[in-house]
């Protein structure tokens, strides 16, 4: 059912050696597919496929760009459920959170990069001197398992956006969403060349990619580990880096919070996607006296967290990703409990009746100190720590104590105290009183959790080189 081939010019395309990988189902562990690794080779083809689209597509006008826009839009739209199910399939979202958030993402970027696309200056003069805004050139992308399109639309997007050419690597965890997607940018009519997608893991394609000569920028999203792999191997060529990478994001909630209402979000919000998100809240820290009283909140939070199959529309946590990520989970949660935090909720046996499958019962620990392992990594999976603080200003010390810069949260029912909060925390994006996201803000990290903005115009920027053309516009008489 699913594509086994290379998106290579326009063409599905045989991928030069046979080399498969089983893709598994978290929720039941059984093979739903198999892919084709790609190597240098299939690399190759696609970079010079992308280069000699470069020529052609960097000097499309907006008018052209947008067109294609338009019927990408529509074309998704007409695949959501498809990619819907696969996302579900692949890596364990819920059905429902698949279907209100995991696929509406992807349009949603594409939406925030046609807008953007439509008023960006691209062009605007400086005294006598010109300032152009030019596509990078072509770029490759990397990506994760965790919000699949997500991830995918907010690079493939603003690239398109820009006039740049691609190729595009999607996790090899969880490839199928990537299939889908290439099917729809296939029948909007991208032109040749302009969009390729290879599938491969990363030390063979991600590591090739970085270290291509002709490709003029990575933009990656993953792992600091990764990230910084993909930082080093491409520096040789000097091509631009940008990096969305891990978090450990703090939940302050300040003495005047609603704790009712806080704790029960930031419980949720951790829990969501199964922990799988990199700027989960997943550090929660409350005033030392009212650390009995969030135990309790927390605790009957938990009520409305249901485990199970991600098919049903009852389930509002399904499994971890992968065998990798549920060892891995288990043993941090172990960690946990021989470093002295206090195990509220949860643990790493396995749940009643999952047996098959990779699921982890939402685990909360409280009285948890920032040196504890459970504090300091990212654990990528249903569980959160609790910690307390003397006053504000030890909260946002604690906050700030972590190599990871990409989110922060803070609740208060006074927004100056929140707002001057907010001001002192490292990190790319603060929520205040749990605001949603805004895929029109800049979306990015501070320190170790990476480099560049995505997202709306933002992320078009990252995509752009700057040009300075002197003496361009006549001198005033
Ligand atoms: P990962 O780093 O293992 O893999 C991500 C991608 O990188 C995959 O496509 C993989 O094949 C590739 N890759 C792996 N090693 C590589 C190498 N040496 N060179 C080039 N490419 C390589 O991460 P994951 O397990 O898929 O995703 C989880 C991680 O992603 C978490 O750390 C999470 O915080 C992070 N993440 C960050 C953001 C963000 O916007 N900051 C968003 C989502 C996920």
């Amino acid at each position: 059912m699913y594509n086994k081939k290379f998106y290579i010019n326009g063409t599905w395309t045989q991928p030069s050696a046979i080399k498969y990988l089983d893709v598994i189902n978290p929720a039941n562990e059984e093979v739903i597919t198999q892919i084709c690794l790609g190597n240098e080779k299939d690399l190759n083809d696609a970079v010079s496929s992308a280069k000699n689209a470069f020529n052609s597509f960097s000097v499309t006008s907006r008018e052209e760009r947008l067109e294609i826009f338009e019927q990408i839009m529509e074309v998704y739209k007409k695949r959501m459920n498809d990619l819907s199910k696969a996302i579900t399939s692949e890596m364990g979202a819920p059905v429902n959170l698949a279907n209100a958030a995991q696929a509406p993402a992807g349009l949603g970027h594409l939406k925030k990069a046609y807008n953007a696309l439509k008023d960006y200056e691209f062009e605007y003069e400086m005294n006598t001197t010109l300032i152009r805004k030019e596509p990078v050139g072509v770029c490759g992308l990397i990506t994760p398992w965790n919000w699949p399109i997500n991830q995918i639309a907010c690079k493939v997007a603003p690239a398109l956006a820009a006039g740049c050419t691609m190729i595009l690597k999607p996790s090899e965890v969880a490839p199928l969403s990537a299939i889908i997607f290439t099917e729809i940018l296939d029948e909007a009519g991208v032109p040749a060349g302009v969009y390729n997608m290879i599938h491969g893991d990363g030390p063979t394609v991600g590591e090739a990619m970085s270290k291509h000569p002709d490709i003029d920028m990575m933009s990656f999203t993953g792992s600091t580990r990764a990230g910084i792999s993909v930082a080093k191997s491409s520096a040789d060529t000097v091509k631009r880096v940008t990096q969305e990478l891990g978090g450990k994001s703090a939940n302050i909630l300040l003495e005047d919070a609603d704790f009712e209402k806080s704790v029960t979000k930031g419980v949720l919000h951790c829990m969501n996607n199964s922990g799988q998100s990199c700027n989960a809240p997943t550090r929660m820290l409350v005033p030392n006296s009212k650390m009995k009283d969030v135990i309790e909140i927390a605790k009957s939070a938990l009520e409305k967290v249901k485990l199970g199959d991600p098919s049903s529309e009852n389930t509002t946590l399904g499994p971890v990703v992968s065998k990798v990520q549920y060892d891995k989970i288990r043993k941090l949660i172990d960690a946990g409990i021989n470093e002295g935090a206090t195990l509220i909720a949860g643990g790493s046996g396995v749940p009643d009746g999952h047996n098959n499958g990779y699921f982890i019962a939402p685990t909360i620990f409280a009285n948890v100190n920032n040196d504890m392992t459970i504090a300091k990594e990212e654990i990528f999976g249903p569980v959160l720590s609790i910690l307390g603080y003397k006053d504000e200003d030890d909260a946002i010390k604690i906050a700030n104590e972590t190599i990871y810069g990409l989110s922060g949260y803070v609740s208060s029912q006074n927004l100056e105290k929140a707002n001057k909060v907010a001001s002192k925390l490292r990190t790319g994006n603060v929520h205040i009183n749990n605001a949603p996201g805004d895929q029109s803000a800049p979306f990015g990290g501070y320190k170790m959790s990476g480099n560049g903005r995505e997202w709306g115009e933002f992320g078009l920027e990252d995509f752009l080189e700057i040009k300075a053309v002197m003496g361009a516009i006549p001198r005033a008489s």
